[in-house]
This record gives structure tokens, sequence and C-alpha cells, in this order.
């Protein structure tokens, strides 16, 4: 019996390390692991039944603005109370926008794809959540005695004359000295190795469908390390030419007054729900597309107030879907969302369908606004919902 407790205490502590190595903070500063879309492989989909997904307050009230934004069809939430929370989700999102994305046959469009198979349209509902956390102040000051700690044992291994030291800090000489901390390299090299050791984070990433807490655990510590990143900046272009960084009595007050400006900035995680569409040229015609002939050109939009998101909503089946951790699939790319990606596609006709490709953006017709799929690099992808 003791020897089954050892072995079962043994295995667990090997899961846990093995999931929160693949979730390590190297990684999880480094946004190119955690991209979107992604190809979902069904079979390696871990079978996860969540709570249903609720979505709150569709109303018939709600104003959109409808936008050719030059890349894309946008419709933009402007009364901002639709909300959706359940599914993989533990917090209430706000509704943002519904935009689309095509491509230039019906053979591709699609972000996501399942099982290799792309479709000709996938809508992406938007909803956001803003999350009130401050970098706590005891990191950064902990972050710049051990910054200049390390930059002492520097300056007495050189044994830097003043005039060495002040080139040392001069922009002009960042290329010469990208590999040591003073550089932006040698100080994003810096955090990394020193921040796992500095902080015990409250949360670790487990195999247990919760996708939400990857993406907040990312993005508060992706927030922390910029939280860092601009602080130690702060000092070394602050650092004054005549201090000392061996000499901790004149460093350990000299820089923290202004702390309060790195730690706290707004934080917000999104939420998308993906829907494929197939062709039928039978498929009812969607409100929220109808508007697409009035904003041909880019950067065209006008406002209108009706409810333009239960039509699809209601169609759409929730009861099975893939969800994952991963980024916006436009620039810059943020590693903030939780996925929520639909495995039943719906259905539009080719005249709703080749209205989208007729808008144009700023160099001609929008072809395709697609970006292709990205590597899984070791995240999960949860399924929920009966076999089909
Ligand atoms: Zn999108």
């Amino acid at each position: 019996m003791t020897r089954f407790i050892l072995f079962y205490f043994i295995a667990l502590c090997f899961i846990d390390k093995l999931s929160y190595s693949v979730m390590s903070y190297h990684h999880i500063t480094e946004p190119e692991y955690y991209q979107s879309p992604i190809n979902i492989i069904h079979e390696e989909a871990l079978k996860h039944i969540y709570p249903p997904v609720e979505i709150n307050n569709l109303g018939s009230e709600e104003k959109f603005l409808i936008i050719n934004t030059g890349h894309t069809y946008k419709l933009k939430g402007l009364s901002r109370e639709a909300t959706l929370t359940g599914g993989s989700l533990f917090n209430k999102y706000i509704f943002n926008n519904l935009h689309f994305h095509w491509g230039k046959t019906d053979s591709e469009g699609s972000e996501h794809r399942i099982d290799y198979e792309k479709f000709p349209l996938e809508a992406h509902f938007l909803w956001k959540h803003f999350i009130d956390y401050n970098v706590p102040p005891e990191f950064l000051k902990e972050s710049k005695s051990r910054y200049l700690k390390k930059l002492c044992v520097m300056y007495k291994k050189q044994q830097l004359s003043a005039k060495h030291k002040k080139q040392l800090f001069s922009t002009k000489h960042k290329e010469q000295l990208h590999t040591n901390i003073t550089s932006d390299v040698g100080i994003v090299n810096f955090i990394k190795e020193e921040l796992d050791d500095l902080h015990d984070w409250p949360v670790t990433v487990r195999k247990d469908g919760n996708v939400e807490r990857e993406t907040i655990v990312r993005t508060l510590k992706l927030k922390t390390f910029n939280a860092i990143y601009k602080y130690l900046k702060w000092i070394q272009v602050n650092e004054a030419e005549s201090s000392n960084p061996c000499d901790s009595a004149s460093n350990e007050e000299q820089y923290d007054f202004n702390i309060s400006e790195f730690t706290s900035q707004p934080t917000t995680i999104f939420a998308v729900i993906a829907v494929f569409f197939k062709i039928d040229d039978n498929a009812p015609r969607y409100d929220a597309l109808s508007f697409a002939n009035l904003v041909t050109e880019a950067n065209s939009n006008f406002t209108t107030v009706q409810d333009l998101l239960s039509q699809i909503l209601t169609l759409v089946n929730f009861n099975q879907y893939y969800t994952y951790s991963g980024s916006t699939t436009t620039p810059p790319f943020p590693t903030s969302v939780t996925w929520i990606v639909l495995r039943q596609p719906i259905f539009i006709s080719h005249e709703q369908l080749d209205r989208l490709r007729l808008l144009l953006g700023p160099e001609g017709i929008i072809r395709e606004n697609w970006r292709e799929v990205q590597p899984i690099a070791g995240r999960f992808v949860y399924f929920h919902g009966e076999e089909a």
C-alpha cells in the first residue's frame, strides 16, 4: 500500500512537472509558441466536459459600427451589453466585435482547420474581459536589486574605469554590448533567467481543461515581464554616471520612487468563438453580412441599431467544440486569447460569400485575409461534446 501511494505521488509529481515544463516561464514570454490559428487533430484533442456556454443580453437594441477595415468586414458592438460565460471560461466577457476571414476560392478562407480541412469562411465573435492586476512592487524591487548586483559583478570583473562605465551605458555602444546585461537583449535574457527563481507564481498550468487559466497566467507573466523590462531600462537610462553599481547603499532607494508607473496598467484578455461556414445555396441570408455592399471601400463604415448576433448564434451548435489557449490572428498577435472553435459548420450561400470577396482593401480587393496555421508547440487542445 505504501509503495502504491509513493508511486502515485511520484507519478503526480511527474505529471505536474511535465505539464509545467511545457508551459514554463521561458515559453510563456515567447509569444511565437502560443500562436493561432492551429490545425486541430480531432483524435489528439483531450475529451473534457465543460458547463454550458452562456450568452446573455443579446437584445434587439444593440448598436453596431459596421466597418470595412481594409482587412476584414467587422461589426463592432457599441452598446457593450452582450456577455459570454461558461464553457471553458470562468470569467464573464463583454462582446466586442464580429468579423470574418475568407479566401479567393471556396477551397480556403478559414483560419483554423479540423483534421487539415479548410472551410470557405470563418466568423470570429470576439469578447473581452478586463483583469484588475497590478504587478507587485516587490517584484520590481527585487529584480532591481538582483540587476544591480549582477551589474556590480560585471563592473568588478572588468574593473571599469569611470570612463568605460559611462561608455557601457551609452546607447551608441549598444550593438557591441548586445550580449551583456545592459543591452535590450541582455535585459530580456536576464529577466528570463532570474524571474523563475524570484517569484513563486500563485498558479501553475495543469492538464485539467482550464485553458482560460493558461491564458491568464501567460498574460499576467508577460505583463510582469514587460513591467520589469521597462523598469530596468528606465534605471539604465537614468543611471547616474558617477554612481557605482556596487554601492548598494546609494542604489537601494535611488530608483524606487516611481515604481507605480511601471506596475499598474490595464490588462485585457479575450475569448473568441470561431464558427465555420460551408457553401449551400439554400442557406439563410444573414443580416450580419447584408451590409457588405454598403462598405465596399476600405475604411468605409456606418452605424445601425438592431440585433445582428442572434441569427447566427442560434444556428450554431455549442454542444461540440474545441477549446485551447492562443493568440489573436492579426498583429501584434497578443497571446491572450481563449479560443472556442465550434466543430459543426453552418451554411452560407455563394451570393453572400461573394459579396465579401468584392470588398476593397488598401491594395485592391481583399482576396484572402486568413493567417497560416501555427505550431501547437506542446499546448493541449480540449474537445467538449459527445462523439458523432
Ligand atoms: Zn479573426
